[in-house]
């Protein structure tokens, strides 16, 4: 049986340092509080205490909380005549000789152990710096895979440390489990491990529990502070995950508590327009809609329906794949508000994408009579036009006068009032961040007893949220999934091509083109003049390389973000009017853009763009009844981009492209997560940790609902710690 050794370890090791003259008075280690600066403490030479700071570890709270990264079986020791080669050892004994050799990358220090009966040969590569840290005549224990050399041993790049008892004796010969802990390269994990050592038995002691025990019992978590001795000394691998398994699960917990607060307090403080529904509302909404909403419309707009009817601010994400008709169901939301003689905005990521919102819109509402005689009225507002036409624009929104206004994130700015505004769309919410929202929600006006009226917040994506991070950074929004996509769509075919195929790929593209088809060509650049030696063919050089050659005589036009809004506009009109063939375009036509009689689109350079983007693209065709092809042109150099891409041609369902490139590239590059400004977690991972994410949560919103501000007795340090962690960035300081 392994005996466990935690308590000599933390009684021994405790290095040697000279105390230097100082005037702070120095606390025993036996009488330190979590406060206490690990630079006031007797024993911590005040070099490694900073050197500990730069680390983030202050005082003896920190310290303590600095759990390892993992644990490394530690070999039982033996004398080096019983070391046999290929096998990991340990093995303690006297340095008698050092030396750096070998010249520039390839220096390595050498040096000789000795254990009074047989000497070990030690090397490190590539660490000139050992010099002078280890030194004929220190005592040192080694560890690391011995292996046969000159008729000995050596072992290469060894763990090691100075062993500051003289007369210690390896007696207790069994394996452990050491901590590695995160260090830096002034301080060595070993250093802290040591340290650790020595505060722990009273450190820990201090730790109070944010959970109480029933409460622990039943989710077979341990107490905060054996969940912390057992990390840093576990008997066992499983004892080890057990005490990490307790601090993933605060860390989870914490966020949960934060957002769930958040939400009550909103749903406390904020009040919006409890919006009219009703069979003869809902009947004159459809009745403009040139077609019957799909079951996946039917269902998210009654799910709509009854979150704007009640006078709790909707926060509501609305995912549904590219194509599936979410503008339909946005123009349903803000229909009912228009009903309710209040307004909605709609705001669009780009200006090409709410040109094209206020278009359509406006022809849906121009189709009906009864529209007309209502005098429904909709407006365009985005950064680049006219002062003028700003100005009115602006003037009619504060007066009231403008029921539907569109635009880009012009609608944020301060300058946009509205007289009466009950619902705001975010359209492809994956481009915008989770402040804009936030701010967004701030143009609500004070009501008449004095508390928040706030518009209904409704965000639209076809990148779905992956369910893990939809309860944790989005944890606040409720979903409704629009499934299914409208009647009369052939699936897009998708393939993938090298660049040896290019000349082949629009020789085809021709041929679709001749029969009344449209194109479009995505380029990731608008001109790579700066990119110095990148092959790139851009928009510029493309339109021109396809005009005159493969395309000749077909009508092509280029798009992007730097025309000037009247003529991005008027290509856009051209080519909805099937007056232009081929549209060669930078990722400005990534999202929105619906015309149905273009069926085919190339995208060069596929492997520089993501998963999510490329989808987004493909969803550009397809729109109509006619066989759609998407051809992703790659020069899939790594092993990455060729999955990608291959995954774009086995797939054609947004969500498990999301799921794909959440395993491919890591989580954080969704939904400018990073922007959320919460702070990314230390332990636990959303993916891995689902279990306890999942109880987390629910436990989060049981404690919520019946303390909403966590202000009694008893949550008192829960909600210390929730506000350390959170008050900031979940803005949660006014609540309560
Ligand atoms: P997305 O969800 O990608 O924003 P859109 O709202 O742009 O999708 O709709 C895609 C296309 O489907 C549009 O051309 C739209 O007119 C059409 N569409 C939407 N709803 C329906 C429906 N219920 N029946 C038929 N076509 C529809
Ligand atoms: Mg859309």
């Amino acid at each position: 049986m392994r005996a466990r050794r935690t308590t000599t370890r933390w009684a021994s090791g405790a290095p040697e340092v000279t105390l230097p003259e100082t005037n702070q008075e120095l606390v025993p280690a036996g009488e330190v509080e979590l406060t206490t600066p690990l630079a006031h403490i007797e024993g911590v030479h005040p070099v490694l205490a900073a050197d500990l700071r730069a680390l983030g570890l202050g005082n003896v709270g920190r310290l303590i909380a600095h759990i390892p990264m993992r644990h490394e079986r530690e070999e039982a020791e033996a004398p080096i005549a019983e070391l046999t080669a290929g096998a990991v050892v340990s093995t303690r004994g006297e340095i008698t000789a050092t030396k750096v050799a070998g010249y520039g990358r390839k220096r390595r220090f050498e040096a000789v152990l000795h254990d009074g009966v047989e000497r070990l040969d030690l090397i490190w590569f590539n660490a000139p710096w050992l010099q002078g840290k280890l030194n004929p005549g220190d005592r040192v224990r080694v560890q690391g895979k011995a292996r046969a050399h000159k008729g000995g041993l050596q072992i290469a790049n060894a763990a090691w440390e100075l062993i500051a008892d003289e007369g210690a004796e390896p007696d207790e010969r069994d394996e452990r489990l050491r901590p590695v802990y995160p260090a830096s390269e002034r301080v060595s994990s070993r250093k802290i491990e040591a340290l650790i050592e020595r505060l722990a038995s009273r450190a820990l002691t201090l730790i109070e529990d944010h959970l109480d025990e029933g409460f622990r019992r039943e989710r077979e978590l341990p107490e905060l502070r054996e969940a912390y001795r057992i990390l840093h000394a576990p008997a066992s691998e499983a004892e080890a995950g057990n005490g990490r398994r307790r601090l993933i699960y605060d860390e989870l917990l914490m966020l949960q508590l934060g957002v769930a607060m958040k939400r009550a307090h909103l749903r406390r403080t904020l009040k919006a327009p409890a919006l009219r529904m009703d069979d003869e509302v809902d009947t004159r909404i459809r009745a403009l809609f040139p077609y019957t909403l799909t079951p996946g419309q039917d269902k998210v707009a009654g799910e709509i329906a009854a979150d704007l009817s009640s006078d709790i601010p909707t926060n509501r994400l609305i995912q549904g794949d590219v194509g599936s008709g979410k503008t339909l169901v946005a123009l349903y939301a803000m229909l009912m508000g228009v009903a309710s003689g209040k307004q909605a905005a709609l705001m669009a990521p780009t200006e090409i994408l709410a040109e094209q919102h206020a278009e359509s819109i406006g022809e849906i509402l121009g189709r009906s009579e009864r529209a007309r005689e209502q005098g429904v009225s909709i407006a365009l507002l985005t950064g680049t036009m006219g002062e003028a036409d700003r100005a009115s624009v602006l003037a009619r929104a504060e007066a009231g006068e403008v029921d539907l206004l569109v635009g880009t994130h012009a609608l944020l700015t301060e300058r946009v009032k509205f007289k009466d505004l009950a619902v705001v769309i975010i359209d492809e919410q994956h481009r915008f961040g989770v402040h804009q929202r936030a701010s967004l929600r701030a143009k609500g006006t004070v009501g008449e007893s004095g508390e928040t009226v706030t518009p209904h917040v409704l965000v639209m994506t076809a990148t779905p949220i992956p369910r893990t991070l939809a309860i944790t950074e989005f944890g606040d929004l409720d979903v409704s999934t629009i499934d299914g996509l409208p009647p009369g769509r052939t699936p897009i075919e998708t393939r993938v091509v090298g660049v040896e195929d290019r000349e082949k790929v629009y020789e085809y593209v021709r041929t679709r083109l001749d029969k009344g088809e449209q194109a479009y060509v995505v380029a990731p650049a608008i001109d790579s003049g700066q990119s110095v030696g990148a092959d790139l063919r851009d928009v510029r050089a493309l339109t021109k390389e396809l005009e005159e050659g493969p395309l000749e005589g077909l009508r092509v036009a280029a798009l992007h973000g730097r025309l000037k809004r009247a003529t991005r506009e008027r290509v856009m009109g051209r080519f909805r009017a099937g007056l232009i063939d081929v549209l060669v375009a930078t990722t400005v036509i990534e999202v929105g853009v619906d015309v149905a009689n273009a069926t085919v689109m190339v995208v060069e350079h596929a492997e520089r763009f993501g998963l999510a983007q490329l989808h987004q693209l493909r969803g550009r065709v397809g729109r109509g009844a006619a066989a759609s092809l998407c051809v992703l042109i790659g020069e899939t150099t790594t092993q990455d981009a060729a999955r990608r891409l291959e995954v774009m041609a086995q797939t054609s369902s947004g969500f498990v492209l999301a799921e794909k490139d959440m395993e491919i590239r890591g989580p954080g590059e969704l939904f400018g997560s990073r922007q959320s400004g919460i702070a990314p977690f230390r332990v636990a991972d959303p993916r891995r940790d689902r279990e306890l994410l999942d109880m987390a949560r629910r436990d989060a919103i049981a404690w919520i609902d019946e303390a909403p501000t966590l202000d009694r007795a008893e949550d008192a340090l829960a909600r210390r710690r929730l506000m350390h962690a959170h008050g900031e960035a979940l803005g949660l300081g006014d609540v309560g």
